[in-house]
């Protein structure tokens, strides 16, 4: 990421204290969708070895019509075509709205959790040379908000960088992947992914 890139608050003002309490309360929430990029999607699938099939069993593909505008959650995400219309991809969620990689409230696959949940309760946008920061719509679940010690530019932007590296990335494959598409499924969406080397 060039140096020059400039931190700057979204929303919330700068300043602010932060300790996650490893309570996983968002990790527990059903209405907090974590949606995946390629990076996540290749990190899974190596960390946890599985094939593009057997990934499908932890996934989660939230449609939405043409006339839709997608919850908050999902807007900074790409949509991309599949036989099934424009998806989104996200961790899939037991019955009672845990992801299912949550255990005992601690999460199987810390090394190679998704970008969203490392980056949670932060998100990021980049506004030409300024990457904007702010909480999460979902900030009123966490208790670490508010905890510890006051967030320092520095450990902002070295959060924001593989993040926002990696959703640019991701809205590369979405634009070539939508633009090409005919006809396949998230079976042939996922191998893609796994095959595209932007993504290793
Ligand atoms: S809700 Fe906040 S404090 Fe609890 S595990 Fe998630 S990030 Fe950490
Ligand atoms: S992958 Fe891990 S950190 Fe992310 S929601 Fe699931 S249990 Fe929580």
């Amino acid at each position: 990421m060039p140096s020059d890139y400039r931190l700057r608050p979204r929303d919330d003002g700068a300043g602010i204290r932060f300790q996650c309490m490893k309570c996983g309360t968002c990790c527990s929430e059903r209405s907090l969708i974590v949606t995946l990029t390629g990076h996540d999607i290749v990190r899974l699938s190596k960390g946890l070895g599985l094939t593009a099939r057997q990934l499908l069993r932890a996934l989660d593909f939230y449609l939405l019509s043409d006339d839709e505008s997608p919850p908050e959650g999902l807007r900074r995400f790409p949509a991309v075509r599949t036989d099934r219309g424009m998806v989104y991809i996200a961790l899939k969620k037991s019955n009672d709205g845990r992801c299912v990689f949550l255990d005992n409230d601690l999460c199987m696959i810390h090394p190679i959790r998704p970008g969203a949940c490392a980056a949670f309760p932060f998100v990021f946008t980049r506004d030409g040379t300024n990457i904007r920061w702010g909480l999460s719509a979902m900030r009123d679940i966490c208790p670490g908000i508010g905890e510890g010690n006051e967030v320092s530019e520095a450990e902002l932007l070295q959060l924001a960088g593989p993040v926002l590296e990696e959703l640019d990335e991701y809205h590369k494959f979405a634009e070539a992947w939508n633009r090409q598409w005919s006809g396949e499924g998230v079976i042939d969406l996922i191998a893609a992914m796994l095959q595209d080397s932007r993504f290793r």
